[in-house]
């Protein structure tokens, strides 16, 4: 008899979309948060002798050692706190939610956040509670303590500043929550350049945290390059199940180089929170746009009719994200990455043109 997936593969698998990205060839990309900048002639040329001498026919150092050291020192991270390399943060969601994973456990996060939490819940086998942000996509400080105390998360993912949203959550509130929280609290500070603000500096006030960080937002999302820092007796033990080689040749040696000239990355994030500012202000002064305040590379704003608005843009070469239907709160959100100026102009002016 032939095999049917359905009597094989998992209900919960069975009833997941698969994560969707779009084909962006031919458009101004605005949809992914990317930083739009390419690195200076000079290091570009680095890059490529470094690429070249690569011994890629040997595996990847395993520690990633010389990589972790230049992180250390180029991100401030303590010596008595562990680094975790991943392929991109997406696997050490993936490999925190794994090692939680015991019958009943529960994963707890806000709602609208980042959707990989609760896709990586359901690929472990880990119950996933959503704790709704208020309308304003504030902290529901009341909701949020009284889900913790009801189903005793083991892990709970707080995306600072939150995406898609691009505000910072209360730190008071998230005193009160670290405090509460009977299991790990993950700071998935993805836009932490954006924001510049931090839990790193907190990590020795509190034994149940650790702070996540991505490179792809800063610059270098082809890479794949995402660490998570914090107290080693965690740390030892989420390695267990991180893959032999995660961290390929190319993304250690390319990565190392970049990071120790991590001031030009520095600086294009300081344009993109210049133009940040700009780009918000102009959707402000457009009838019927409502612009929610960021404190990342991108801007969620709420119009009459999402669906028109994203196709006349598209239609105009400009692609962004409709989230208009990836959760009841966002209905009619569209959210635009902030890019080069020329970029942002193009799309204010296709948005116009749109609305
Ligand atoms: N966390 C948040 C909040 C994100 O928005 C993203 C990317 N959209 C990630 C993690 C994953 O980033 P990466 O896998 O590229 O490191």
């Amino acid at each position: 008899m032939p095999l049917n997936p359905d009597q094989l593969i998992r209900d919960e698998i069975r009833a997941l979309s698969a994560y969707h990205v779009p084909d962006a060839s031919g458009y101004v990309k605005l949809d992914a948060m990317e930083n739009p900048y390419r690195l200076p002639d000079a290091l570009r040329a680095e890059i490529a002798e470094l690429a070249a001498n690569a011994e890629i026919n040997r595996y990847p150092d395993a520690a990633s050692a010389k990589l972790k050291a230049r992180l250390r020192s180029s991100m401030d991270i303590a010596e008595d706190m562990d680094i975790l390399l991943g392929n991109g943060s997406d696997e050490i969601i993936q490999i925190l939610a794994m090692a939680i994973a015991k019958p009943g456990a529960t994963m707890l996060g806000l709602e609208p956040s980042f959707v990989m939490y609760k896709m990586i819940a359901a690929f472990t086998g880990v119950n996933y509670v959503g704790v709704p942000l208020k309308s304003d996509f504030t902290l529901d400080i009341d909701a949020t303590l009284a889900a913790i105390e009801k189903h005793q998360p083991a892990l709970i993912f707080f995306a600072y500043p939150n995406n898609p949203t691009g505000n910072l959550f209360d730190e008071a509130q998230l005193a009160r929550i670290l405090d509460a929280a009977p299991g790990l609290v993950v700071m998935d500070e993805a836009y932490h350049v954006f924001a510049q603000k931090s839990y790193l500096g907190k990590l020795a006030q509190y034994p149940n945290l650790v702070v996540m960080r991505t490179l792809s937002k800063l610059g270098l999302a082809g890479l794949r390059l995402g660490f998570l820092v914090g107290h080693p007796a965690w740390l030892v033990e989420l390695d267990k199940l991180r893959l032999p080689y995660n961290v390929n040749v190319l993304t250690q040696v390319v990565a190392e180089r970049v990071l120790a000239a991590v001031d030009v990355l520095e600086a294009q994030a300081a344009e993109i929170r210049k133009e940040r500012s700009r780009v918000a202000q102009e959707l402000a002064a457009m009838q019927s746009v409502t612009v929610y305040p960021s404190d990342a590379n991108f801007i969620l704003f709420r119009v009459a009719d999402a669906d028109k608005c994203f196709e006349g843009l598209k239609q105009q070469g400009v692609l962004i994200k409709n989230l208009s239907r990836a959760h009841p709160m966002l209905a009619n959100c569209l959210r635009v990455t902030v890019g080069t100026p020329q970029e942002n102009t193009q799309f204010l002016t296709s948005l116009k043109a749109s609305i």
